[in-house]
């Protein structure tokens, strides 16, 4: 891709991005609209689609130089209610990079292994290397969320009882603030995403799940059950991300009930986060090119 054209591409997914990005605790769940395509409609979906393709490539590009850079590392967490197009999102936006720099990794229920260290341990375990793309589908955050939403499994986590209090959640918020800090000091940029589906959207889609067989695998009944925590979810998800969302790790809240619209906003944020790292391919040495030189002469004059 050319030069001017990648340069193009980049300043169009920021634009595309922005609306979307939370940075501080200026944050309202209620003036995010699931169903927001900004000022596309269906019809524009097969350029929606286009635009997305070019994205990938901008996308693989940039993951090259990072690859090749070395230095940084990107930590993409996905979040969001079931059935809200996580995987989907991930599948299609990756779907154009090099699988060696690229590591997925998806937290559901603790373990008693988990539940025997501190909620960090098993995500820390699973950090990006320099140079990769990692990706979390779920995280820690579900710390604040499914766990305060059910009381019943913080008591599974076998704290001291006196460190479990009322500021438990306020607590937890400022370090998961400040190990995103630890992070971004330490070469691993964070993203956040929190993919927002409408309950509505979310029982069409379950109900798909049921009537149709090649989707039966994917349903859950214990899925449906939690729709009954809808406003907990919210309220838990609202609170979450006013406390979270900083300069340096932002989240996206991506409106989620048009898969197609939610694919291109996501892989615009990741365009983003990738152009603000300031990538280049290393230059080589004095020594280095010498050594090419060497290597061209003598691959020049050799026998075919
Ligand atoms: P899918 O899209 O395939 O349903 P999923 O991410 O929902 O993917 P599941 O196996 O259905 O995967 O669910 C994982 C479950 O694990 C979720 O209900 C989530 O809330 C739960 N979970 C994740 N982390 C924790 C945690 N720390 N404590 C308790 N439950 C957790
Ligand atoms: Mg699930």
């Amino acid at each position: 891709m050319k030069d001017k054209e990648m340069k193009d591409l980049i300043k169009k997914a920021r634009n595309f991005a922005k609306p979307f990005r939370v940075t501080d605790d200026n944050f309202r769940l209620k003036d995010i609209d699931p169903g927001d395509t900004l000022d596309l409609t269906s019809e524009d979906k097969p350029r929606a689609k286009e635009a997305l393709a070019m994205g990938i490539d901008v996308l693989a590009e940039l993951q090259d130089m990072l690859y090749a850079q070395d230095n940084w590392a990107v930590l993409l967490i996905f979040q969001a209610m079931d059935a809200a197009g996580k995987d989907g999102a991930i599948k299609h936006v990756m779907s154009g990079v090099n699988p060696q720099g690229c590591q997925v990794f998806s937290f559901k229920a603790p373990t008693s292994e988990d539940l025997d260290h501190d909620y960090l341990w098993r995500c820390m375990k699973c950090l990006p290397e320099r140079g990769r793309i990692g990706i979390f589908n779920r995280s820690y955050y579900e710390e604040t969320l499914v766990v305060r939403v059910h009381p019943e499994f913080l008591e599974k986590q076998k704290l001291p009882p006196e460190l479990v209090t009322k500021d438990i959640w306020k607590e937890r918020f400022q370090d998961i603030r400040r190990f995103e800090r630890y992070l971004t000091r330490n070469g691993v940029a964070v993203r956040k995403f929190f993919l927002h589906v409408s309950n509505k959207e979310q029982k069409k889609r379950f109900l798909e799940r049921i009537e149709e067989p090649e989707k039966n695998w994917k349903f859950s009944a214990n899925d449906a059950k939690e729709r009954g925590h809808w406003d907990d979810y919210m309220g838990a998800y609202e609170e979450m991300i006013q406390n979270t969302a900083t300069k340096e790790a932002p989240w996206y809240v991506v409106p989620a009930d048009n898969k197609w619209f939610t694919r291109v906003v996501v892989a615009a944020a990741v365009i983003e986060a990738l152009d603000a790292l300031d990538l280049r391919y290393p230059k080589v040495g004095k020594e280095k090119l010498k050594e090419l030189a060497a290597a061209k002469q003598l691959l020049l004059g050799g026998k075919e």
